[in-house]
């Protein structure tokens, strides 16, 4: 792995791909955790005496309407506060204005482009890795930094295409060799390696079984997406979501791999999906035809916990119940309490695990919470990730 540790960085211009894609409510930063994970590279440039010109993506641009909204003024403020220096916003994304502020730039000074996705209004530049505009932004630095793990499976102008105008000038940032240490465990698990899957569809977790059903010792199986595995093997589900489209996967899966797939014996169930209607716990072979179940069951936590047990290494995707719901959260909470109290090497992969280890306040004692929604899923999957060639 390329690190910004082995180049040398001083006096140069450093450009630098974050992720400070954060969520803005009413014109105010509402989670500014992106920007203060930034910190620690932009923080060793400027130790280093470089000149840091920062690149990121917020939301999405796709008519004029969109582009006062996502604008990266509001995170050049508070990146600002957070540096405790002056951090200069370029409200475009090329032209004279940038080029002779970099041109005037002193060791030390930092630079926050417009955010990249303004390149999208005409043409989907950057979302679409135009030639031309990577090798432009490549045009205005001498080394070129990726840390912006969210947008790694992505060939966009402003990670692939720079990086591809800049070889052997390129590095991961902190951020992002974190997240591949973390995640390269998967290479060569230690065994027992034990896989949690939940979340609501089976679709959506297809590759990641493919890839994980090989390596992994056992796969146990929560959230919506249980039910639909439950129904290939003919148990009555009620009204439980199922993706009838993936029946026959879900057969062949628990054909190929009669052992290694566990699902739930018991289930929380309701008859709406609501957090107000009232809840049972039901065998998981007894539900009624208005039922619904909305999380694994104490007797499954048990199970799960079993084989969690021994476990050297743990990846998980997906919750096991619907965690919106403070009565259907329990599962999902009690497995990350047993994974922290007993020491489990676990890496939580994906938006809506981490998001309940959060909320559980949890997620600083798990081993590792990939940031990544998208690109940690795809490379849970075993896909080959653009952003990562690039720089390789
Ligand atoms: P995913 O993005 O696939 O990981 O799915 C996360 C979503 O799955 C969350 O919004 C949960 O509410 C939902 N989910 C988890 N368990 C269930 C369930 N038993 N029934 C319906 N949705 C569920």
């Amino acid at each position: 792995m390329k690190k910004i540790t082995d180049l040398d960085i001083t006096n140069k211009k450093v450009l630098i791909r974050c992720d400070f894609n954060v969520p803005i409510k009413d014109g105010k930063i509402i989670d500014d955790t992106r920007i203060i994970s930034a910190l620690e590279t932009i923080n060793y440039c400027l130790e280093k005496q470089a000149k840091v010109i920062l690149f990121s993506h917020l939301g999405r641009i796709k008519e004029e309407a969109d582009l006062a909204k996502n604008s990266l003024e509001i995170v050049a403020k508070r990146l600002s506060e957070l540096l405790n220096k002056k951090v200069i916003f370029i409200p475009e994304t090329r032209g004279e204005k940038l080029e002779a502020t970099i041109k005037n730039m002193q060791n030390g000074d930092v630079i926050l482009v417009q955010n990249t996705r303004y390149e999208d209004l005409n043409g989907k530049k950057e979302s679409s890795n135009d030639e031309e505009l990577g090798k432009y932004w490549a045009s205005l630095g001498d080394i070129f930094i990726n840390d912006a793990f969210g947008t790694i499976h992505r060939a966009h102008a402003s990670n692939v295409g720079i990086a591809t105008h800049m070889k052997g000038k390129c590095a991961f940032g902190f951020l992002i060799e974190k997240e591949l240490n973390a995640l390269s465990v998967l290479a060569n698990p230690d065994h027992p390696f034990i896989v949690i899957l939940g979340g609501a569809k089976v679709a959506d977790k297809i590759g990641v079984i493919e890839n994980l059903v090989k390596k992994a010792d056992k796969i146990l199986i929560g959230g919506g997406m249980a039910f639909t595995f439950l129904k290939a093997q003919g148990i009555e589900v009620g009204k439980s979501l199922i993706d009838d489209e993936n029946i026959s996967f879900c057969k062949k899966v628990l054909n190929d791999y009669p052992t290694k797939i566990i699902l739930p014996i018991d289930t929380a169930v309701t008859t709406e999906f609501s957090n107000n209607e009232e809840l049972k716990i039901k065998e998981i072979n007894n539900l009624d035809t208005n039922e619904m179940g909305l999380d694994i069951g104490p007797k499954t936590v048990l199970l799960f916990e079993s084989y969690l047990k021994n476990a050297k290494t743990v990846i998980w995707n997906g919750p096991l119940g619907v965690y919106e719901f403070d009565k259907y959260k329990q599962s999902t909470n009690n497995i990350l309490q047993y994974l922290v109290d007993n020491n489990i090497k676990a890496i939580l992969g994906g938006g809506d695990i981490v998001a309940s280890a959060t909320n559980a306040h949890l997620k600083d004692k798990i081993y590792h919470a990939s940031t990544g929604g998208g690109a940690t899923l795809e490379y849970l999957e075993g896909k080959i990730l653009p952003g990562i060639e690039a720089i390789k």
